[in-house]
């Protein structure tokens, strides 16, 4: 079994309400090989909802309390991204799952590049801020461009 972000499967859980439905993803959902898990919905945060961001840092940054999260008006969120990535690692860690498919360049769920906290379509190489907690936690983060190297 591994997780999967909810986007990545047709969930319509980003921010603009729209999703990232990946065909062979779903499938592993409905096979039963995989569990789906959005952690900015697990955090509180109402779709559709502002974009956000991390400014002027990343996924580590947030969790050593040196950066935040905030939407593109201004509102922090650090605490919704925390408390989201605190219950994705609870609910992973309940299904005994070690290895994630995570969408890249989310402030959540990036793990290779996050967007650069400007607001202007800019990306930076980094993770968010649930891929950074689980990676600490010793899950395998992967996203849909290279997770055809597990071997699944
Ligand atoms: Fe949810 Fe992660 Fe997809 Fe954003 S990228 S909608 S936090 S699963």
């Amino acid at each position: 079994m591994i997780g999967v972000s909810a986007c990545l499967i047709g969930h319509e859980v980003r921010y603009d309400g729209g999703h990232k439905r990946q065909k062979e993803l779903q499938q592993l959902v409905d096979e039963g090989r995989a569990v789906p898990i959005c952690p900015e919905v697990l955090g509180g945060l109402s779709t559709p909802r502002e974009p956000s961001e991390i400014v002027d840092g990343d996924g580590m940054s947030v969790w050593k309390g040196q950066k935040r999260v905030k939407t593109v008006s201004n509102h922090d969120v650090t605490d919704a991204f925390t408390l989201g990535a605190q219950r994705a690692l609870a609910l992973l860690q309940s299904y005994n799952i070690d290895t994630v498919i995570l969408k890249e360049g989310s402030p959540s769920c990036g793990s290779t590049e996050i967007y650069d906290g400007g607001f202007q379509g800019m990306k930076k190489a980094g993770m968010g801020v649930t891929t950074a907690l689980l990676q600490y936690h010793g899950i395998q983060v992967y996203n849909e461009y290279n997770w055809h190297m597990l071997n699944i």
